[in-house]
């Protein structure tokens, strides 16, 4: 599989992931401001009846797009998917503590505040918790079991969910959206990780 390309505006400000042949062809149409010096991946072409080369194309691990604006995906709440919730938790158990990032199929998505009692499917309502502390729980509060929440749920920044939307990011790629995670944010993810 291909690595995904960081797409920004021309500020810096990341917007989404893109595959390789679009970056190609942002680049093509040189509608780049400015990239990274990092090389994703290099596509080969034909060989030229000219020179007899090959040509070749270095795409950028990051690609800032002339025009492109991200106002709009500022406001936006990263979608919350179980996938998404069990990286922000890092695989851990809010009630135990234990780590389940070898037996993801043990995890599930609780409700802080119970549906039932009328609390919301979102992200500052929802951890990760394994089965067993799930069950325990049941339809409670915290306060009515034995049970005692190791963090406090909040909802990813927007650099934070690209972190967590690609399972093939590259290092450097990794590190330039880090930089924009709030530092309260980031403080949380060392805490848990
Ligand atoms: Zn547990």
């Amino acid at each position: 599989m291909p690595p995904m390309i960081l797409k920004t505006d021309p500020g810096g400000r990341p917007i989404r992931w893109i595959d390789v042949r679009t970056a190609a062809a942002y680049l093509l149409r040189a509608e780049v401001a400015w990239s990274s010096t990092a090389t994703a991946i290099t596509l080969r072409g034909g060989i030229s009846a000219w020179t007899g080369r090959q040509s070749r194309l270095d795409i950028p691990s990051i690609l800032a797009v002339l025009g492109a604006r991200s106002a709009h995906i500022d406001s936006t709440v990263p979608r919350l998917t179980n996938d998404a919730l069990f990286l922000r938790d890092r695989y851990l158990c809010c009630y135990c503590g234990n780590h389940f990032a070898d037996s993801r199929a043990l995890l599930t998505r609780d409700h802080v505040m119970p549906l039932s009692r009328g609390g919301s499917d979102a992200w500052e309502n929802v951890v990760t918790s394994c089965r067993s502390c799930n069950q325990k729980k049941d339809d409670r509060l915290v306060e009515e079991c034995v049970l005692e929440m190791r963090y406090i749920p909040y909802t990813p920044s927007r650099a934070e969910a690209m972190i967590l939307e690609n399972r093939r990011i590259l290092a450097d790629q990794m590190d330039y959206l880090m930089q924009q995670v709030p530092r309260r944010d980031r403080a949380r993810r060392e805490a848990v990780a």
